[in-house]
């Protein structure tokens, strides 16, 4: 019997409430054996050995073992627990700000205790601040102390003991296909069985930076467990995809009427040819192949599953429009959906600017629509009326029934769960149909590194952006310039350009300091008071957060977007999609706080007209007067490179991948071990090996996923 079997669902002891230990673990999703056994340590503490105080060096984590020699409760500066203890070497003072009684006897003099801590050194002699102190004698253990990822709730010692339950339980045979050779990077491959037991337990000898760095044997063979997992779910849910059928979308080309009898009657031309035509600049040569790269797989009866990656104002949103007019000229609906309201809308706005006066009708959905106007677009909807949708989370609702959809566009991909994309994919259920998919994000991801991860999409990417377009200058200055940041913005709206200035965070955390919006924007417009635009207007400042009603924000962003609008104070709301072409300069308050590719998304708002364009990056180093290293990273990768590919490299290396990929492009956090940018070798082998297990073993390989992705592998088709 597992320890914790699945509890049966009609006897009344079953229903028994779940204690507080069981909850929080089944909170981490610990609910397995396995899920227990693959649960491991963050880091290890080291309780094995005993530390002589004159042995130690200062900075060490050590424990030593000690005699008290004084203990007293002080209340000056503040109320303090210190004890002396002396372990025949040196003295060490313990100190404790906090504590409780209890703490206090078991320190009285005389006692012989063990004290766990970094020793610090300096005038007064060796001290440690909140030691962990227990009672001397008793073995000391063999094996490190894991320290496990948790919760609040689940103190350490209950997690190790649940872990070790379902550790002793768990099923853990081999899953890898037989007689495989089990060498990768010329390290014989251990046991799953044996690499666990060791994790959970390493030795005392080992060296623990390779415990750290993920290098030990038995960290490689997790790695390759948890590669090969995800590899056998994509290579399956695409072997899956291919049986499936979509509609045939065929490009449809207009007839040449060459007839030199015939008067020229007006050509019908297609509507993907219309556009073109209407367009007022020409694809680049990137979009253009990108275009054909969708048109191809539209034309398949299999449905596409395809990622559309292009750098901030690269154009992809022509590229969803060409891909749209394929499918209606082919008598099908397109939904198009994107992460928030502002951004459907810009969409919404351009699609029909270029759509509608070709005769295409479009729908627009959203979560906050009167009831009224929102029973008349489902109604179109559903009668096929409508031959474009486009809109928010709104799209994928349960009322939401589409006549026909045969091609989803989702905007900003990595913004959704799976679980959405998954419900876009089920709104056709015509015939055993499935809808073709297109994923768009401006997060892109080395091409390589996504072929090989993503076994299961098809990936285009724009290199190119469109001509004309003059790099985005970018600047850091010190937080303590703000006055002369003030008046390059005053001289810019003289010049009838408009401005961003984005703030952090709204409200709430005056204890963190981040500069609240709303007080920005009222010292901005105090500033600016007096600024002329060219036209002798009183410059206007604006306020936009997420907090504001809906409406409210829309009217903001018009007033904006339609030049009204001088100066747009801003929380991360403008972040994905929005494009006025007249803003030229975008000052990022606190930058420090930001990561790397929300702050070239941010930036990518300006340098979208000809003007020449600069980012200033603001940042305050607060009380330690200076940036952290990785904030350091990040604000000098932005200052030296405007590429949205080299911005995502440098992001994974200052990141790590599994952060990068889970977190950012799955909506998921899938790897929780494997690190894309080293194990390179790793997801080769896991690879091969989900071909070999998919052809010879499928009893393996199914086991295998079940055991590492449990109830989630079924999203994995997304
Ligand atoms: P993103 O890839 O970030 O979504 P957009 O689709 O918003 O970029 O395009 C950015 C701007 O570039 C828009 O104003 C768009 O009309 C314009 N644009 C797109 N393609 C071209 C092109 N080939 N030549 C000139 N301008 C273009
Ligand atoms: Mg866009």
């Amino acid at each position: 019997m597992p320890a914790r079997s699945a509890p049966t669902k009609s006897t009344p002891t079953s229903t028994a409430p779940k204690g507080p230990v069981e909850k929080a673990l089944e909170k981490m999703g610990l609910v397995r054996d396995i899920d227990l056994a693959l649960h491991l340590p963050l880091r290890y503490e080291d309780e094995t050995r005993i530390t002589k105080l004159r042995d130690a060096r200062e900075g060490d984590m050590v424990q030593i073992e000690a005699v008290v020699t004084h203990n007293e409760v002080t209340f000056r500066p503040r109320k303090q627990l210190i004890v002396t203890v002396d372990d025949g070497t040196d003295v060490c003072t313990l100190r404790f700000f906090s504590f409780y009684p209890s703490q206090q006897k078991a320190l009285a003099v005389g006692n012989r205790v063990r004290a766990r801590g970094e020793l610090k050194g300096g005038f007064l002699g060796w001290a440690m601040l909140h030691p962990v102190c227990r009672a001397a004698g008793g073995d000391l253990p063999t094996a490190l102390t894991p320290i496990y990822p948790t919760v609040a709730g689940l103190p350490q010692h209950l997690l190790r003991k649940a872990v070790l339950a379902g550790l002793a339980q768990a099923e853990l045979s081999d899953t890898f296909a037989p007689g495989d050779l089990r060498q990768i990077n010329d390290q014989a491959l251990w046991t799953l069985r044996e690499a666990l037991a060791f994790l959970h337990h390493p030795k005392a000898d080992v060296a623990l930076s390779t415990l750290q760095d993920h290098s030990h044997p038995a960290w490689q063979r997790l790695k390759a467990e948890e590669l090969l997992a995800q590899q056998i779910s994509q290579l399956h849910s695409r072997r899956v995809r291919a049986h499936l059928r979509a509609p045939v979308l065929k490009r449809v080309v207009a007839e040449p009427n060459d007839s030199p009898v015939e008067p020229k009657l007006p050509v019908l031309l297609p509507l993907y040819e219309s556009l073109l035509a209407k367009l007022p600049f020409a694809l680049t040569g990137a979009q253009q192949r990108v275009c054909d790269e969708i048109a191809r797989d539209l034309a398949r009866m299999v449905p596409m599953h395809r990622l559309l990656q292009g750098d901030v104002g690269a154009g992809k949103t022509v590229v969803a429009a060409l891909a749209a007019t394929i499918c209606i000229d082919a008598g099908w609906q397109c939904a198009l959906m994107a992460p928030t309201e502002i951004l459907a809308e810009q969409h919404f706005r351009k699609l029909i600017a270029w759509l509608e006066p070709l005769g295409v009708t479009t729908a627009w959905l959203t979560g906050n629509q009167k009831a009224k106007e929102r029973r008349s677009r489902l109604e179109m909807i559903a009668s096929g009326d409508a031959q474009l949708v486009v809109g928010t989370h709104a799209v994928i609702q349960d009322k939401v029934h589409f006549k026909n959809l045969a091609l989803a566009i989702i905007d900003e991909q990595h913004r959704f769960g799976v679980a959405q994309r998954l419900a876009l994919r089920s709104k056709l259920r015509h015939e055993g149909m499935e809808p073709h998919l297109l994923m768009m994000t401006a997060t892109p991801i080395p091409r390589t590194l996504a072929m090989s991860y993503y076994a299961d999409l098809d990936v285009s990417t724009i290199d190119e952006l469109p001509p004309g377009r003059t790099p985005v200058l970018t600047k850091l200055v010190n937080e303590s310039r703000r006055a002369e940041v003030v008046e390059r913005i005053r001289h810019q709206i003289g010049q009838g350009r408009q401005i961003y200035w984005v703030c952090p965070l709204i409200e709430e955390s005056e204890a963190l300091d981040l500069s609240n919006a709303t007080q920005t924007h009222a010292q901005l417009q105090a500033s600016l008071q007096g600024t002329q635009t060219p036209g002798g207007q009183a410059a206007v400042v604006g306020l936009l957060h997420s907090r504001m009603p809906t409406e409210e924000k829309k009217a903001v962003m018009a007033a904006f977007v339609q030049g009204q609008m001088a100066l747009l104070v801003s929380t991360t709301v403008i972040e994905v999609g929005v494009d006025v072409p007249n803003a030229s300069l975008m000052v990022i308050e606190h930058a420090e706080r930001f990561g790397l590719s929300q702050l070239h998304q941010l930036r990518g708002r300006v340098g979208r007209g000809t003007a020449a364009s600069a980012c200033v990056l603001l940042y305050s180093t607060g009380d330690s007067g200076r940036l952290g290293e990785t904030a350091r990273e990040r604000l000098k990768a932005m200052a030296q490179t405007n590429d949205g590919f080299e911005i995502a490299r440098r992001d994974l290396e200052i990141r790590g991948p599994g952060e990068f990929l889970g977190a950012r492009q799955s909506g998921e956090a899938m790897l929780r071990f494997a690190d894309l940018g080293t194990d390179t070798a790793l997801l080769q082998w896991a690879r091969r090996e989900a071909h070999l297990l998919l052809d010879h073993h499928p009893a393996l390989a199914e086991k295998h996923v079940a055991r590492w992705l449990g109830g989630k592998s079924e999203f994995l088709k997304a």
